[in-house]
């Protein structure tokens, strides 16, 4: 019999579960807050009986993840190496800005999305990670820093969409009041542009802030950098995130990985501005970051301003990404596991 992962459990799912089993539903109460704050073992549960938490023992497991190595930037940016139950690794990031703290967690170990640019793509993909092991990485930070976190962005490894389930559930944990109480508002999740699961998204109206990595205004450019633009193209994507808003009223990041000379002339800004025309959006432009792996060229720092200019000209509302971590390699899209690198550079 398989143990079920009771830390990736809702209230409501604890309570009905405990029912079937004929225990009081205030039981459920008491088990689920030894697990928002932090429990490890049920042995840790001292109101609850030992009978019964030798039975529960018999049914569900509390997950845990261990720090196996951190790196800290001088720009005070610190990556983590975590390591799971079954000893796969998966990095986060945690950033501090002038409001507070934000965490850039995993959603699965690896990638299947492939994207030409990205470290975390080439090793592959393992797992989907559950909605416990992504609560984790955010307390984890916090124990080990004495911090509370305020905000989160699902940009680590992984496309989050393409684990929608243990995400929705995972959202839902997090901004319990019970528990690390982190309201939507300061949640932003970012896609590749899984299509149907930004309909299914945007029908659940949830405030968060959803960011779609876009990287190009045409589907010549899109399919050269993405392979998800040849299941949907970018008319595709485009309509799912005007649908998004239209129910959510909630603003668009598109996020913009410039590459020297191949997405970041004038003409891809004006075919990008003419794309974006009208929609309650904003365009985040994110000088690439290197890796050896894909041999690609950022964009120089005058292009992007120039490329800026134009879509503001055009009425579209643009920032450029400030960079954090590059030198403990914590910046976007370098984000593999550290195990893999060093069997990678074995002799
Ligand atoms: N899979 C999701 C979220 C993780 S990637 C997605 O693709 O959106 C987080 C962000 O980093 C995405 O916008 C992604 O396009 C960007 N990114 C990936 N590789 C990058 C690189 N080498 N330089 C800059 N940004 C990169
Ligand atoms: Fe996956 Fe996002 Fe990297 Fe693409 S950019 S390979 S979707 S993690």
């Amino acid at each position: 019999m398989e143990f079920i992962d009771i830390k990736s459990m809702t209230l409501g799912e604890i309570e009905s579960d405990f029912k079937s089993s004929g225990i009081e539903p205030y039981r459920a109460k008491q088990v689920y807050k030894w697990i928002v704050e932090g429990a490890e073992s049920f042995d840790a549960m001292t109101n609850i009986s030992k009978s019964m938490r030798a039975s529960l023992r018999e049914e569900y497991f509390i997950p845990t993840i261990a720090i196996e190595r951190k790196s800290i930037s001088k720009d005070g940016t610190i990556k983590y190496l975590y390591k799971m139950f079954d000893g796969n690794l998966i990095e986060s990031v945690l950033m501090k800005y002038k409001h507070g703290y934000s965490m850039c967690i995993s959603t699965q170990v690896g990638c299947k999305m492939g994207c030409s640019f990205c470290v975390t793509g080439k090793s592959g993909f393992t797992r989907n990670l559950n909605a416990s092991e992504m609560l984790l990485q955010i307390e984890k930070a916090q124990k080990d820093n004495n911090i509370r976190i305020s905000n989160i962005v699902l940009m680590g490894m992984g496309e989050p969409l393409d684990n929608y389930e243990n995400v929705i559930r995972f959202l839902e944990l997090v901004s319990d009041k019970n528990g690390l109480g982190i309201g939507m508002r300061h949640i932003s999740l970012s896609t590749c542009g899984i299509v149907d699961k930004i309909y299914d998204l945007a029908d659940k109206k949830l405030q968060l802030t959803l960011s779609v990595s876009l990287h190009a205004p045409n589907d010549k450019l899109r399919n050269s950098m993405m392979k998800i633009n040849k299941r949907w193209n970018i008319k595709d994507l485009i309509s799912a995130c005007k649908y998004y808003i239209l129910k959510t009223n909630r603003r668009i990041s598109f996020e913009y990985t410039m590459v020297e000379k191949v997405n970041d002339t004038k003409e891809c800004a004006l075919e990008l501005a003419e794309l974006l025309k009208g929609m309650l959006c904003h365009v985040n432009l994110i000088p690439l970051n290197e890796s050896d792996e894909s041999g690609m060229i950022k964009s120089n720092i005058n292009r992007v301003y120039a490329f800026k200019n134009i879509l503001e000209k055009k009425g579209i509302n643009a920032t450029i990404r400030r960079t954090l971590g590059e030198d403990i390699e914590a910046a976007c899209g370098l984000l593999k596991s550290r195990a893999q690198k060093e069997t990678e550079d074995l002799p």
